[in-house]
């Protein structure tokens, strides 16, 4: 048995991956290192990356900039406890966060994961309720196909059928579920698309807290984009009910859209907005959320402090590589490198439209997706995309693609052609 042989024995043996059977778990490839747009194997091969490590590596892998800023950081100090104690990296996170964002948005709250973003958020709606003295209003609305995490209250925000519900059913919280938008962001808007929602904010609105939904992509429950008048429509029907808003921009946010954050396609600004994954580049899990000084004020206006505060919270090291991330951004060739992804996954995907057994193909900002008509079969398809050099990491009938910004031309191109060609063989063997 060679070395990587005997490490992926012991990880077949101990360690459970996401999603997955302890006891029949599906293989997984040994990666040696990572570096630009390339993960390399350890037995030799060189994959080009499709996935930005789920949504968040967007400047690409073992980055110089963002290398020195964490090294740079550890020489300062690693971390330290942020009850009582602040420190300069989280005071300029702060600040560049609030003048990215959409304009509103004054107050930041720093935690570890977008999973526990969104809980704060959850959080942060029912205490501002209770605290206004509307204790009843603590139900949390949503739409279908939504994806907002896998801790408990956000668990309960998931879409009710592929969500865990049935598993964790009299545990989860309940939320209040509309159907999923309708409307395509590639079609004409139709005012009816929020009528199912409003009544239900009509009904219920004494009981309803807040409206929690990922602007314009529906990511991990669907890949699905829909008409940003939705939201805007939304943000109205919100004010009129006395309900706030909450965008969970995890994966949407820092440009993958092809606006810096999703909410700017409908020009609105929620009261609360959850942003995690490319926020440090893919460096370290960290996540914040981020509200406006109507829900911050409002929490404390009966004295009542905010009950949230993780021991990794503020972490340093988070925060510099964060500020440097952000600083790459701020150069704003993000948008030229989007919009050239755009461009290239529009032509090269296209191709898969007259597939048998292609539902749908579509494109937005650097988001490329050919929806299948049936579930794939992971760890057939999974091999299929090795063996061709691409890593590419399909879900259900979602083959799909969310390039590092910093992808070539020629990258983008090997990704998209791979994609239809894998799933061109994939569809034929069947
Ligand atoms: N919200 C959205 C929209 C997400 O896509 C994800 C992660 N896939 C989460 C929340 C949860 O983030 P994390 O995995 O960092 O807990």
């Amino acid at each position: 048995m060679n070395k990587t042989e005997a490490y992926l024995a012991v990880d077949k043996k101990h360690i459970w991956h996401p999603y997955t059977s302890m006891t029949d778990p599906m293989g997984v490839y040994m990666v040696k290192k990572a570096e630009g747009v390339h993960i390399h194997l350890a037995d030799g091969r060189v994959l080009t990356d499709g996935m930005s490590s789920w949504w968040a590596a967007i400047h690409g892998y073992n980055h110089p900039v963002l290398n020195q800023a964490i090294h740079e950081q550890t020489q300062n100090m690693s971390h330290v406890m942020f009850g009582g104690l602040t420190h300069e990296p989280a005071c300029t996170l702060a600040e560049k966060l609030i003048s990215v964002v959409p304009q509103g948005l004054g107050h930041i709250f720093f935690s570890d994961s977008g999973s526990v973003a969104v809980e704060v958020a959850i959080k942060m709606a029912i205490q501002y309720q209770y605290a206004l003295g509307k204790p009843g209003k603590k139900k949390l609305l949503t739409v279908k196909k939504g994806y907002h995490g896998d801790t408990f209250a956000a668990m309960g925000v998931c879409d009710p059928v592929q969500g865990m519900h049935g598993l964790f059913k009299g545990i989860l919280p309940e939320a209040i579920f509309a159907q999923a938008p309708q409307c395509s962001f590639f079609h004409a808007w139709d005012e009816a698309d929020t009528a199912e929602i409003e009544s239900l904010m009509a009904e219920r609105h004494g009981e309803i807290a807040a409206v929690i939904l990922e602007p314009v992509v529906q990511g991990a429950g669907g890949m699905r984009f829909y008409h940003p008048n939705y939201l805007k429509q939304l943000g109205s029907l919100c004010r009129r009910y006395d309900i706030l808003l909450i965008f969970d921009e995890i994966a949407t946010g820092f440009g993958r859209t092809g606006k810096l954050f999703a909410a700017r396609w409908a020009g609105i600004c929620p009261d609360i907005m959850c942003i995690g994954k490319a926020l440090t580049g893919g460096y370290i899990s960290f996540a914040a959320t981020l509200a406006t000084p109507k829900v911050a004020r409002g929490i404390s206006s009966d004295g009542g402090v905010f009950m949230h505060g993780p021991t990794y919270m503020g972490n340093p090291l988070a925060c510099a590589v964060a500020n440097a991330g952000l600083d790459l951004l701020m150069t704003g060739e993000w948008q030229t490198q989007v919009a050239a992804i755009q461009r290239l996954l529009d032509e090269h995907l296209s191709p898969a439209r007259i597939l048998t057994g292609v539902k749908d193909v579509r494109v937005l900002g650097a988001i490329g997706v050919i929806e299948l008509e049936e579930a794939v079969d992971m760890p057939v398809i999974q091999e299929m995309f090795v063996r061709a050099g691409v890593w590419i990491r399909p879900f259900g009938r979602l083959v799909y693609t969310m390039p590092p910004y910093v992808c070539k031309k020629e990258d983008v191109v090997k990704i998209a052609k791979t994609m239809c060609e894998v799933v061109k063989a994939y569809l034929k063997r069947r």
